[in-house]
């Protein structure tokens, strides 16, 4: 009887030690399967889309380029808005502008925009230099960002065709339609029509000034960068001729035209030249840029582009 009684005991535990031990089985494998939601919700956070940039058109695939994100980058370092109010910090106070220097020149850059185009956009930024670039129609898909980017940093961005063909040897209406579509694209990129056109090899020919209405803009210095492709040579060819309200051509497409454009900010600067845009250095010469007028050089800044007397 008694034997009896102890071997229920024994047998009642191992059934409550049982149903304990698998009370526990199930709360162990409750909390893994929330434990493997969250990192569900994780995965799911990173594959969501990320912020729009300021680029409308989507990029195609470029490795040599920055890519929005590289864009993102550089507008949060530059404290640029951005969409969705995204800041990294609160915008500092905004300086005094800078008195101006007693010389001006612009900057232009063609057949871009290219690889070596964010340096140079860098490089601008450091010297707070503005400079304008006659862009290809054909090198901006994939490349909106950079069109972005000038835009935002107070660049101006002119037209340089679409395809860069000899504009005499082609019909005015294939001439205003290299135009346009060029327009369109940079538009489309950045919010902002450019109206200055630079034709390919300067061709200032007939039936280019009888297609087009736009301002034509060429240069007063060629250092033929694109020829020489050496730095230091580009920097003495332009240093040897340069003057108040020259227009200065490079291409931003080669890599020693840009190591040469950062050079000549830093001389040009050391020397009392201030780096604006066409449209400004026109602006401060008190010559307007009008449709149908061809324009080299501007003169010294006028009066009116004086800085004011206290
Ligand atoms: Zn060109």
């Amino acid at each position: 009887m008694l034997y009896q009684r102890l071997q229920r005991k024994r047998i009642l535990r191992l059934v409550v030690f049982t149903a304990a031990v698998a009370l526990l089985c199930v709360l162990a494998q409750l909390s893994l399967s929330q434990g493997s939601l969250a990192a569900g919700a994780v995965l799911f956070e990173a594959s969501a889309p990320q912020p729009e940039t300021l680029c409308t058109l989507p990029a195609s695939p470029s490795q040599a380029l920055p890519s929005p994100q590289d864009f993102l980058h550089h507008a949060l370092a530059r404290n640029l808005s951005l969409p969705g109010g995204q800041q990294e910090e609160p915008a500092p106070q905004q300086e005094e502008p800078a008195p101006q220097k007693p010389f001006r020149i612009a900057l232009t850059f063609d057949d871009g925009p290219g690889p070596y185009t964010g340096r140079l956009l860098d490089g601008l930024a450091q010297y707070n230099a503005k400079a304008t670039f006659f862009v290809l129609g054909y090198r901006i898909p994939g490349n909106e960002t950079l069109l972005a980017r000038m835009a935002a940093e107070g660049h101006e961005i002119g037209n340089h065709s679409y395809s860069h063909s000899l504009f005499q040897t082609m019909g005015q209406s294939a001439i205003s339609a290299e135009i346009r579509q060029t327009a369109d694209l940079v538009e489309t990129a950045c919010g902002v029509r450019p109206w200055l056109v630079r034709p390919p090899y300067g061709d200032l020919s007939s039936p280019v000034k009888e297609a087009l209405s736009e301002p034509l803009v060429l240069w007063s210095v060629d250092p033929e960068d694109w020829k020489l492709r050496n730095a230091d040579a580009v920097v003495r060819a332009v240093m040897s001729c340069v003057s108040d309200g020259d227009i200065v051509l490079l291409h931003d497409i080669h890599p020693t035209s840009v190591d040469a454009a950062l050079i000549l900010l830093e001389r040009l600067s050391q020397q009392g030249y201030d780096f604006v845009t066409v449209s400004e250095l026109f602006a401060q010469a008190g010559t307007p840029v009008e449709q149908n007028g061809h324009y080299r050089q501007a003169g010294p800044r006028s009066e009116a582009g004086l800085p004011q007397q206290p």
